[in-house]
């Protein structure tokens, strides 16, 4: 239900309250709710968007070139779910190796996690032999915005009460546990209690407000927390453009497909990543190559570079009348970010209207993305010279120190990492803050290590695993 009324709020006795009601901390109340557990969710936004909630969002970013804080995140109802690309696919094995918790924890929530995002359940994800070096790999879409999908639900639960326009402002402690929190609604601040606090404000917001109670109680968590620390994202960059002969291209498809997955899943494209070994081996980091066909004639620029560069493979296009489809293919690349301690989230002098520090996101690429990023993408041409598929031209400036641009802002990672210890993590394997009884962190800042896949199919995993962890502790 919607609770307007303060009193309602403070008369209530809550399981848990959650701060935030993005994908996060929606799914760790449905998850509660349906095994009868009854939750607040505080969400500073509204239903409807409002510029005026975005102006709490700013924050300044040093380093390379980054989306404005203020546009890459909702506070809304629903949180940034309802600006979203809906694009799902899970983690791999791999990636889970330095965390502290494997992918098979997660995997139990796969129906969960499907159901909440609307992906159909018939529709499994795959990750498959391409090549020596290279998997084929889909992403499943999802059309749920988490406002619209689950507002009537919401109002009619018994179980989730819903606070709009309520603002978290401060924690407050008793040594080892989070005795209350402090809100901001209907123009007073409330004081409100429960047994557990489940902080699910998004990856910047979460180690900003984390920051922000340690400035105002040094002695509010452990010291050493390295709080904001190894931000991450996934830079995305189009690192080239290549013909392809189609059929050529469907029979090396063939050949390798021994386990009958479809061809080509959303937006005509294709997606491919390199293999745990060839990973190790060249010591370099994952990525997804994604490349979309489009179809072209003999006038295109493509057609004069390739010529330069393989000019046997483009005289046989023109001379081969058989191989009718010709198609060019352009070449992108979302890159898995190493975890970086200088890449980090820490506070600025200037502050909100709540007299909260905006956020600075330091931030840079590395060399070691971009020779990932062409040892990758020479994979994929390798194999379109070997099979005589196409030809491929990779941009120049994976072969030089030149800068380049990336589109990244939008999966916002780390900061609030899961691990063992309190000397290197800020959460242990069940999302507690180290040292803290009861506050645990919602959503991709507990991310140890990036991966390549979007984000929110396994926070969605995570929200769910933690809404179990926490039933469990029920009297
Ligand atoms: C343009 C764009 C495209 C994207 N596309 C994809 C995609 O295709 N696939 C994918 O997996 N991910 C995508 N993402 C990322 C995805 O949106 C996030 O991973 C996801 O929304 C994170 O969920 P969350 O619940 O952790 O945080 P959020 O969705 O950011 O929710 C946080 C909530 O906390 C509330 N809040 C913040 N501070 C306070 C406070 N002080 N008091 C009370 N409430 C507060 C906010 O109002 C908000 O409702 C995209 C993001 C962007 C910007």
């Amino acid at each position: 239900m919607i609770v307007e009324n303060l009193s309602e709020l403070k008369k209530n006795n809550f399981f848990a309250i959650i701060i935030g009601s993005g994908p996060a901390g929606m799914t760790t109340a449905l998850e509660l709710e349906r095994k009868k557990i009854k939750t607040l969710i505080i969400e500073a936004g509204d239903i409807e968007p409002n510029q005026n909630n975005q102006k709490f969002l700013k924050g300044e970013v040093i380093g390379d070139d980054y989306n404005d804080l203020s546009v890459t995140r909702l506070r809304q109802f629903g949180g940034t779910s309802n600006l979203w690309g809906g694009n799902c696919n899970p983690m791999n094995n791999e990636d889970f190796n330095l965390w502290p918790i494997k992918k098979k924890d997660l995997d139990e929530y796969e129906d969960v996690a499907k159901e909440i995002l609307s992906l159909d359940k018939k529709e499994s994800f795959y990750l498959e032999n391409f090549s020596k070096n290279l998997n084929i790999y889909n992403i499943v879409w999802s059309n749920v915005n988490f406002g619209e999908k689950y507002l009537n639900h919401v109002k009619k639960s018994k179980y989730i009460f819903l606070s709009l326009n309520t603002v978290f402002l401060n924690f407050n402690d008793n040594f080892r546990s989070i005795t209350s929190i402090d809100c901001f609604k209907n123009n007073q601040k409330i004081n409100l209690n429960s047994k557990f606090f489940i902080l699910s404000c998004g990856g910047i917001e979460n180690s900003r407000i984390l920051l922000w109670a340690q400035a105002k109680n040094k002695k509010i968590f452990d010291s050493k927390l390295p709080i904001g620390k190894y931000y991450m994202d996934h830079p995305y960059h189009n690192i080239g453009e290549g013909l392809v002969l189609y059929d050529k291209f469907i029979s090396y498809f063939k050949k390798i497909n021994s386990n009958n997955i479809p061809f080509l899943t959303c937006n005509n494209s294709i997606f491919l990543s390199a293999k745990n070994n060839f990973i190790k081996n060249k010591n370099i980091m994952n990525a997804g190559l994604y490349f979309a066909f489009q179809t072209i004639n003999e006038k295109n620029d493509l057609f004069k570079q390739i010529r330069c560069i393989a000019p046997n493979f483009i005289k046989n296009i023109y001379e081969n009348l058989n191989v009718k489809e010709k198609y060019k293919v352009s070449i992108s690349i979302q890159q898995e970010q190493e975890a970086n301690i200088e890449n980090k989230i820490s506070l600025s002098d200037q502050k909100d209207p709540f007299n909260m520090p905006y956020p600075i996101v330091y931030w840079k690429k590395s060399a070691l993305e971009k020779k990932s990023a062409r040892l990758i993408a020479e994979e994929l041409s390798k194999i379109f010279i070997d099979h005589d598929i196409g030809r491929i031209s990779l941009k120049e400036y994976l072969y030089n120190d030149d800068k380049y641009e990336v589109t990244a802002g939008n999966h916002q990672l780390g900061g609030t990492r899961m691990g063992e210890s309190s000397i290197d993590s800020v959460v242990d394997k069940n999302l507690k803050v180290h040292g803290k009884k009861n506050l645990f962190i919602n959503g991709s800042s507990v991310f140890r290590t990036a991966g390549h896949s979007h984000p929110t199919y396994t926070i969605v995993k995570l929200a769910a695993r933690l809404a179990d962890h926490l039933s469990k502790t029920r009297v």
